[in-house]
């Protein structure tokens, strides 16, 4: 059952209300994160709390807890779910204020934690492997907002959905200011050619993606060169395998990107090999 925390108060998805002056609402003015419990336990939280806060400090906003108190919460809203295999979505905003910009108007940050049911896509759907196009819609430029935040600020990302859904395509890549490709709209990308795997840097400006850390970690485990390198479309078109990583997502393979076949058409090898390992990790 979904369950959801405002403030310190317990909600259900019927109770659950936040103010037409929050400024995350007016705005977009707020930071998130998208996790998992896999059996019960809150998978890589330590990571996904790091990123948060990182992303508040990074736009000047001051989470009103401890993080080792968030984590409590967190791992408590889980628990009152009741749901072993758990989408976990914690939220700061800005805060009620006025309906002008200024943050000043907002005293105090507003803090969320939703749980419910994830949705995924169903193992036959992977198997055959997603069909993706690149969006027109670029990444925001790492100087603008970076995509290194995490924030409630995701239109350009939704807009990049958008143009997929037209298409009839799976999902979007986004490409940089300079036109290398840099992320989904919710997901990281790789690369498989020959025994090297690849992906953007996050200097790049990308999400450092916590699936991505640990996909890294794992095909050079199963002994691929991984490398950070920058990624053109023709890199993806010629790759023998690509993939997507990401929470939400897992391990998605790419069968299709902008209407070429990828390797085999179909999930590939090492990405059927990757996705096993990830599954034996996620349950350890
Ligand atoms: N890029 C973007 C834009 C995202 O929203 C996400 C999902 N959080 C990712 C990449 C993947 O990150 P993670 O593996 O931490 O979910």
């Amino acid at each position: 059952m979904a369950t959801i925390w405002i403030d310190g108060e317990w909600h259900t998805r019927e109770t659950a209300r936040v103010s037409v002056f929050d400024h995350g609402l007016l705005y977009g003015d707020g930071v998130f994160e998208g996790i998992r419990a896999y059996s019960g336990k809150v998978f890589k939280l330590a990571d996904h709390l790091d990123r948060l806060y990182d992303s508040a400090h990074a736009v000047l906003l001051e989470i009103p807890m401890e993080k080792a108190a968030f984590r409590k919460v967190i791992e408590e809203a889980v628990a009152r779910s009741g749901l072993q295999d758990a989408y976990i979505r914690p939220i700061v905003t800005r805060g009620v204020g006025d309906l002008g910009v200024d943050p000043r108007k907002c005293p105090r940050a507003s803090m969320i934690v939703i749980v419910d049911e994830i949705k995924i896509w169903p193992a036959e759907r992977l198997e055959q492997g997603l069909s993706v196009i690149t969006a027109g819609t670029p990444i925001p430029h790492r100087e603008s907002l970076s995509p290194r935040v995490k924030s409630l600020n995701y239109l350009s990302h939704c807009m990049a959905k958008l143009e997929a859904n037209v298409a009839g395509a799976d999902e979007a890549l986004m490409l940089d200011a300079g036109g290398h490709v840099a992320e989904g709209t919710g997901q990281n990308i790789f690369v498989v050619k020959g025994d090297t795997v690849r992906t953007p840097p996050l200097h790049a400006g990308i999400l450092a993606g916590i699936t991505r850390k640990v996909v890294m970690e794992l095909a050079a485990e199963a002994g691929h060169q991984v490398r950070e390198e920058i990624i053109n479309r023709f890199d993806i078109y010629t790759a023998d395998e690509a993939f997507l990583t990401g929470t939400a997502s897992e391990i998605a393979p790419i069968a299709r990107y902008d209407g070429r076949k990828i390797g085999c058409g179909k999930a590939g090898p090492k990405t059927r090999d990757l996705m096993q390992r990830f599954r034996e990790y996620v349950r350890r």
